[in-house]
């Protein structure tokens, strides 16, 4: 399906490989192109004729759980990340499928299961190490480069190589409930929503919970 052909595909183990990537790029003008975990189908993790930093082995997890934080490079999937975060009954709000890569799409904005309890991956982001065009390596936050943060969180990977993402864990099982949850009409028809709208849309956000799907799901917690 994707048919790119670069010149030179560079496979980083670390923050060191990939400053040495972006330089030697920049000061031979050659275009460089950056795979997460090579999910998107569109191949925008590669480029015809120039240089590939292929993150795909830098695999490293650290949770903080005093802080209920987490740290990952960018060659994690979901599936690596549920599984260190499971271990303590915590998740990060990500995506449906499991070999999907952690960077793009949390650079993307990333919706899945847990978005209408716990938001967008993006929102559950505090912060990420990255290495700019010139080659410098920031920390960027709410509270440092607060504008390059706002940009990453969402319009993908065009600020630069995330080296690392720094995520707040939430509270996710490990046993969870799943499936689909059906009304009667009688149940629910004097609502005004239309009866076209789905179970759990708009009305259920968090904070915003008034709709019948949040109260069936407050009365289908498992215990
Ligand atoms: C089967 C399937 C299921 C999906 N399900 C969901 C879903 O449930 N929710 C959802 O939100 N999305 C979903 N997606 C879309 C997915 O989030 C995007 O395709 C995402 O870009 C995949 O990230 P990746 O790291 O695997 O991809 P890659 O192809 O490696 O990268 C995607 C883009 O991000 C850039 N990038 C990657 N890593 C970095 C980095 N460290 N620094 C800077 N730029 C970087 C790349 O250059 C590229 O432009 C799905 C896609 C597929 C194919």
């Amino acid at each position: 399906m994707i048919d790119k052909r670069p010149t030179c595909i560079v496979r980083c183990t670390g923050v060191a490989d990939v400053i040495d990537t972006v330089n030697v790029a920049r000061t031979h003008g050659v275009t460089l192109a950056v795979r997460g975990a090579g999910h998107n189908i569109a191949g925008t993790a590669l480029c015809d004729g120039g240089i590939v930093a292929d993150l795909s082995r830098m695999k490293g997890i650290r949770l903080d759980l005093a802080a209920q934080t987490v740290r990952a490079q960018p060659g994690v999937t979901w599936g690596d990340l549920d599984r260190e975060t499971q271990a303590f009954g915590l998740a990060v709000p990500g995506g449906i499928v499991s070999t999907t890569g952690i960077a793009g799409l949390t650079l993307g904005g990333g919706f899945g299961w847990l978005t209408r309890t716990y938001g967008y991956t993006c929102d559950n982001l505090l912060s990420v190490d990255i290495v700019t065009a010139d080659g410098a390596f920031l920390t960027a936050s709410e509270n440092e480069h607060a504008d390059l943060f706002w940009g990453i969180r969402g319009g993908g990977g065009n600020f630069g190589i995330i080296t690392s993402f720094e995520y707040r864990l939430r509270p996710v099982g490990p046993t969870v409930l799943a499936g689909l949850v059906l009304y009667r009409r009688d149940v629910g028809g004097t609502r005004s929503r239309s009866p076209l709208t789905p179970l759990g849309g708009a009305g259920d956000a968090p904070g915003r919970g008034r709709g019948p799907g949040r109260r069936a799901r407050d009365g289908h917690r498992p215990p």
